[in-house]
């Protein structure tokens, strides 16, 4: 029997370590497939970036010919500020990440950084300057320390905890019988939807870009961990020029600018004093989501 029970168990892990890599290599074939819209022009120069200011100018895009969805968007975010924005679901929030991203091309007007039209420059070198905290994040089947590290490989073990310090995420994982050696993802520990945030945090924190995307999570989370979450999310966007796509209104209180963007068309824009006081479409959304918040039995009715 013992006989029997070598080979099947190494066929066991054989198996598992296929499975493994299959899960990641999916991840890398949806991100590769997004890639092949766009290429990099013959001798691209790297993008530099010496202070981190992003531009777009009179952008337009549309993901089918026949439906635009940004009819000309404008905004700069000068170095190190913060740009949020907000609006109705399907507006074209997500699709300007996507775009300075460049997991598309514009179709119309540009995206600047420190000047350059990003179309200009290699990708590799746009994406390095990018640091992304998704809504949901996806973890790599791989230890904790390896999923933070992935966002500098070869950090020391004192990078990662302090970035993970930062990121709110240490403690938890301090209390793990396995520590930063903890599997997770789908072999492993299943972490909640806020521990896995504050992993991609740690991991921004340590890719340490110059400019950032946040794209907060739209399922509600209990007050503390929206608390823990939220003040990670301050550390990372320090010093770093950020732009959030909002979807909660709580959370853009703070930034330097607001747009509201209604079906691909800046609507306003302005801090939030500026935006309550002009009495549109902000303060509408502000005084409904304060409603909501004041009866939270009736807003699930
Ligand atoms: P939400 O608040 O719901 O996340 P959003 O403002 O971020 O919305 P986008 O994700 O930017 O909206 O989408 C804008 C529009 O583009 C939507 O109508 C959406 O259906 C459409 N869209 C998004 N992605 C694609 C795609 N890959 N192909 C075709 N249409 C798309």
């Amino acid at each position: 029997l013992m006989q029997l029970y070598q080979p099947l168990n190494m066929l066991g892990f054989v198996y598992r370590e296929i499975k493994q890599g299959l899960t990641d290599m999916e991840q890398m074939f949806r991100l590769m497939s997004v890639h092949q819209e766009v290429a990099d022009k013959p001798g691209a120069p790297p993008l530099a970036v010496p202070h981190g200011e992003v531009a777009f100018e009179e952008v337009q895009f549309a993901y089918n010919a026949n439906r635009q969805i940004l009819k000309g968007v404008s905004f700069r975010v000068p170095a190190g500020r913060s740009l949020a924005i907000v609006g109705p679901t399907g507006a074209g929030k997500s699709t300007i990440s996507r775009l300075l991203f460049r997991f598309y091309d514009a179709t119309g007007g540009r995206v600047l950084i420190d000047g350059q039209d990003i179309r200009d420059v290699t990708q590799d070198s746009l994406r390095a300057a990018i640091g992304v905290v998704p809504q949901d994040t996806v973890l790599f089947n791989d230890t904790i320390r390896y999923n933070i590290a992935y966002g500098r490989p070869g950090a020391s073990q004192e990078e990662i905890e302090q970035a993970a310090r930062l990121a709110q995420v240490h403690d938890f994982v301090a209390r793990l019988p396995e520590g930063y050696d903890t599997r997770v993802g789908e072999r492993g520990l299943k972490l909640s939807g806020g521990e896995k945030q504050r992993v991609a945090i740690a991991r921004t924190i340590l890719k340490n870009p110059r400019i950032l995307i946040l794209d907060e999570a739209t399922s509600a989370l209990d007050t503390r961990t929206e608390q823990e979450i939220q003040s990670a999310l301050r550390a990372v966007a320090r010093n770093r020029t950020t732009l959030t796509i909002a979807h909660r209104l709580s959370t853009v209180v703070d930034a330097d600018e607001i747009i509201v963007l209604d079906h691909g068309v800046v609507v306003e824009r302005g801090t939030h004093t500026d935006l309550l006081a002009a009495g549109g479409i902000y303060a509408r959304m502000w005084a409904m989501q304060a409603e909501q918040q004041d009866q939270p039995e009736a807003a699930a009715a």
